[in-house]
């Protein structure tokens, strides 16, 4: 089973992941975990990732496509994935089905989480107080919300059209909203 975790940047993404990952052993993949470790490792791609996430914009697609190949070609697939934060985009979209229809491991659901704008403002901001996430400031938080609206929301069509959408409430508690996440992963397996 493949899910995607989908939403703006403070839909709580990173949290319910935790959450799927521990009670349906899957495997975790965040594209924005992957990103920070290269950064705190000083990799060349960290340093030029870096440069891009601080301003609130995104890594580009190849460099981003050759990090997902790298895990989801190595992996032995059992479980399958939880992809949080990628794809972003529809290049990335469409590379990733056809990464995985090359394995026979569809996605299967595309979890929204709708959290509105401004509780996303207060949560990031909350965040950054908390993590101390460079691009969890005021500054960048309108420009990752912009990009967000212009180049990963138009995915929700994208994926409407192939019938994988579910969209679930995320401005309940974090228990709510792992609870219907969970009822819908539950109903994949049936
Ligand atoms: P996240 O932790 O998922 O919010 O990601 C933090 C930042 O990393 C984003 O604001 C982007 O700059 C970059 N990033 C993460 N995932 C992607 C992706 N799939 N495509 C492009 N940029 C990404």
């Amino acid at each position: 089973m493949n899910i995607v975790i989908f939403g703006a940047p403070g839909t709580g993404k990173g949290t319910q992941s935790a959450l799927l990952i521990e009670k349906y052993k899957m495997h975790h993949l965040s594209t924005g975990d992957m990103l920070r470790a290269a950064i705190a490792a000083g990799t060349p791609l960290g340093n030029e990732a870096k440069r891009l996430i601080d301003q609130g914009m995104l890594v580009p697609d190849d460099v981003i496509l050759r990090m997902v190949e790298d895990v989801v070609r190595t992996s032995d697939g059992s479980n399958g994935f939880v992809f949080d934060g990628f794809p972003r985009t529809l290049p990335q979209a469409s590379a990733l089905d056809a990464m995985l229809e090359e394995r026979g491991v569809p996605i299967n659901k595309v979890i929204v989480l709708a959290v509105d704008e401004k509780e996303l403002h207060q949560r990031i901001l909350h965040r950054a107080r908390l993590s101390g996430r460079s691009d969890d400031n005021e500054e960048t938080i309108r420009k990752r919300l912009d990009v967000y609206y212009q180049q990963t929301h138009p995915l929700v069509e994208y994926y409407k059209q192939q019938g994988k959408l579910s969209i679930v409430d995320g401005m309940h508690e974090i228990g709510e909203v792992f609870h219907q996440i969970s009822e819908v992963i539950d109903s994949i397996k049936k």
